[in-house]
């Protein structure tokens, strides 16, 4: 497992049903991470082109969008924590809200895949968030308090799991939350629980080469997972710088 202490920032590219080999060849090549920096890049790809891009790999690290909940047998289609490791994979994302939503994933299954991916040296990225309703009916802190208190295992830990905080009305809609609001909601994490005091919290929800900047400057957000932006490779190498 990589040691999250080791960076100071958290960049997650995720691809979602997007890539092709030669997207990857374009990206991978023109790819700019400097090295002297402490900033972790991760990209989570489409399964299929995991091996891939761990073959075409440059300074940044391997990451999925999903596992199987189910450490093997008989589940068809299912990718386990156990063969993303053997491809080299650092980082997967679980409970993104394009999962919750479109394939039914409660928090309790949500669990079970940081469990396996634990146990399997990989670091889970759980996605919590709330939706524009909740946000406009004050729900937001009981939304994130139950999505963490259902889908945080107790295996995790601040040097295992990130915790990715993605208001679901910002994902891929253009729309962001206020510097103040996104760092109300990382203040709120923290404190829920002591345990998660120390746990590096990254956010998420229509990051581009503009507001990447004063997002990453507020102190208590390490880093930002994108979606769109991170198929323009200009934009990404400026969100990364
Ligand atoms: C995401 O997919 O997690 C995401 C944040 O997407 P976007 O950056 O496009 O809003």
């Amino acid at each position: 497992m990589i040691d999250l202490s080791h960076f100071s920032s958290f960049f997650v590219a995720n691809w979602k049903l997007n890539s092709s080999f030669e997207f990857i060849n374009n990206f991978v090549s023109s790819l700019n991470i400097d090295k002297s920096t402490k900033k972790c890049v991760s990209i989570c790809a489409p399964y299929i082109y995991l091996n891939h891009l761990q073959v075409k790999r440059k300074d940044f690290y391997l990451g999925a969008q999903d596992c199987s909940c189910f450490e093997g047998g008989a589940y068809t289609g299912e990718v386990s924590a156990k063969m993303l490791n053997e491809v080299g994979t650092s980082f997967c994302i679980v409970g993104h809200s394009e999962r919750r939503q479109y394939f039914n994933e409660s928090n309790k299954i949500i669990k079970l895949k940081a469990i396996r991916l634990i146990e399997n040296n990989i670091i889970p990225i759980i996605c919590i968030g709330e939706t524009l309703e909740e946000k406009n009916n004050n729900k937001t802190q009981n939304i994130l308090k139950n999505q963490l208190d259902e889908s945080v295992p107790e295996s995790s830990n601040q040097f295992n799991t990130i915790i990715a905080y993605e208001p679901i009305w910002a994902i891929g809609t253009g729309l962001t939350p206020s510097l103040d609001e996104i760092e109300n909601a990382h203040r709120y994490i923290k404190k829920l629980n002591k345990k998660f005091f120390n746990f590096k919290i990254i956010y998420g929800g229509s990051v581009n080469s503009k507001n990447s900047k004063p997002i990453s400057k507020i102190d208590i957000v390490n880093g930002a997972l994108i979606g769109g932006a991170s198929l323009n490779i200009n934009e990404f190498n400026q969100i990364i710088r």
